[in-house]
């Protein structure tokens, strides 16, 4: 399955694309973890994001569609895999219709997590991600550790995005009313995208998440490996 989850910052998006992938059992590919991970090494393509990521803005079209070809070049994906994060905007979607294509593979659900603008700053600004692996994600009030600023699953010490302060989440945001909301509507004309409201408990978002793929289609999905 070939699945891609689109939403404003704290949708909500990393945790439900965790858990949609572990269901399904196919590759989880979030582009700001790889950027992450790029600005963790040095890298120099991690150097160059660095600056926009922590801006707020979107990392240059040409940087990350070339990473993220390369991703998808992998074997681990012949299975499927769920994208989080990208497409940002239209140039990148259509590059992805191209890479699609020439592989002879089609998206299976485009879902559009919402979720009240009132709500966003507030979800981000408690949120506190794992230094060890960046897929352990706690809230300070919504699922906190057990011991503040450890983790749970690993005992990693938890830390908070330079980005998610509240002055780049307003400017992030912008970024997606602008930039990544068209998105959506370029997947509403190929009659693939779902908008999934993404209020409310996190197994109750993945639940919905999971009938607008289709249940029997997502349960076969992952138990076929
Ligand atoms: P995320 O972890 O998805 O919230 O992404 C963190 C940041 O990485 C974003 O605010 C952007 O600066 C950058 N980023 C992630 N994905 C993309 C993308 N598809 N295109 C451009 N920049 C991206």
């Amino acid at each position: 399955m070939r699945i891609l989850l689109i939403g404003p910052p704290g949708a909500g998006k990393g945790t439900q694309a965790v858990r949609l992938a572990a269901h399904l059992s196919i590759q989880h590919i979030s582009t700001g973890d790889l950027f992450r991970e790029h600005i963790g090494q040095g890298t120099d393509l991690g150097q160059n994001a660095h600056t926009h990521i922590h801006a707020g803005l979107l990392v240059p079209d040409e940087v990350t569609i070339g990473m993220i070809n390369e991703r998808l070049a992998r074997p681990d994906t012949e299975r499927g895999f769920l994208l989080d994060g990208f497409p940002r905007n239209c140039v990148q979607a259509r590059a992805l219709d191209g890479i699609l294509a020439d592989s002879d593979s089609k998206l299976d659900a485009v879902l559009d997590l919402e979720i009240p603008e009132d709500q966003v700053v507030g979800r981000i600004s408690g949120r506190r991600l794992c230094r060890q692996n960046h897929e352990h994600i706690f809230h300070v009030d919504h699922s906190p550790p057990e011991v503040a600023g450890v983790c749970d699953l690993c005992g990693g010490g938890l830390y908070q995005r330079e980005d998610d302060r509240e002055a780049t989440v307003r400017q992030r945001l912008e970024v997606y009313r602008t930039e990544t909301a068209p998105v959506v509507g370029h997947y509403r004309a190929q009659g693939v995208a779902t908008t999934i409201p993404a209020h409310g408990q996190v197994q109750d978002v993945l639940n919905r998440a999971l009938d607008a793929i289709g249940r029997g289609q997502a349960d076969a999905a992952g138990t076929s490996s």
